[in-house]
């Protein structure tokens, strides 16, 4: 078997509003083989579409609080299985948030590398404030660096664009202050079984090329 086709395991860990999202995109694109699980995208729909699991979040998710961990190891574990029984390569985005839920991912899965983006808190203040989605795609704007067409409105849809719940200031401060208590100590985790590799910068499109070399050197072991 080729190395390229062997399935692989892949994180990206890093603040919230530090770019996840946009480098998920970017690895998708250039890695098709990964499969993407974003905690926070499936939480949204189930908050959207109402149902238990959707009900007993939101209360968690309103004020910048980590939904218990118990809960999102049964959706990890729940959402990631059919790709695993497959045999195919995952890319998780947004989980694991702490210690206990990174061991039991282990339990199950050996993670064979970690994109641990590091940005600034002022760039992350500043780009929740101006960040802007589309709800029912999950589409992202940013009024200095990505405006849409129309302000306010989706280019595709033509539907309104909202501001997340947790992007407003107060509760970006404590999602902020919640990651380096509960979400940093997660980068020495990774660190010390020789996974990780750290990326800092302000700008995904800057950052993004080494990420992609990395990944190909990691592909290539
Ligand atoms: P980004 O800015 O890249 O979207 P984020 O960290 O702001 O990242 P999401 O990953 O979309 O946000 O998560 C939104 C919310 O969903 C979190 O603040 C938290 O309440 C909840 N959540 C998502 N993943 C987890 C997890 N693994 N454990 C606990 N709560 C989670």
């Amino acid at each position: 078997m080729e190395a390229e086709e062997e399935s692989r395991f892949a994180l990206i860990l890093g603040k919230p509003g530090g770019g996840k999202g946009t480098i998920s995109g970017k690895i998708l694109k250039d890695f098709p083989k990964f499969h993407h699980i974003s905690t926070g995208d499936i939480l949204r729909s189930h908050v959207r579409e109402e149902t238990t699991l959707g009900l007993e979040a939101a209360k968690f998710m309103k004020e910048g609080k980590l939904v218990p961990d118990k809960l999102m190891i049964n959706l990890v574990v729940e959402e990631s299985a059919p790709y695993l029984e497959k045999g195919e390569s995952l890319l998780l985005d947004g989980f694991p948030r702490t210690v206990g839920q990174a061991e039991a991912l282990e339990s199950s899965i050996h993670v064979d590398m970690v994109v641990n983006l590091d940005v600034p808190n002022e760039t992350i203040v500043e780009r929740l404030s101006d960040r802007w989605i589309h709800e029912p795609s999950g589409r992202i704007y940013s009024y200095s660096y990505k405006p849409p067409k129309v302000q306010g409105i989706d280019d595709e849809t033509g539907e309104p664009l909202v501001q997340r719940h947790d992007d407003k200031p107060e509760t970006v401060q404590a999602r902020l202050e919640l990651y380096d208590q509960a979400t940093s100590p997660l980068v020495e985790y990774y660190e010390r079984n020789g996974v990780l590799k750290t990326f800092r910068g302000t700008q995904s499109d800057v950052i993004y090329p080494e990420v992609k070399k990395w990944l190909h050197s990691c592909f290539e072991e």
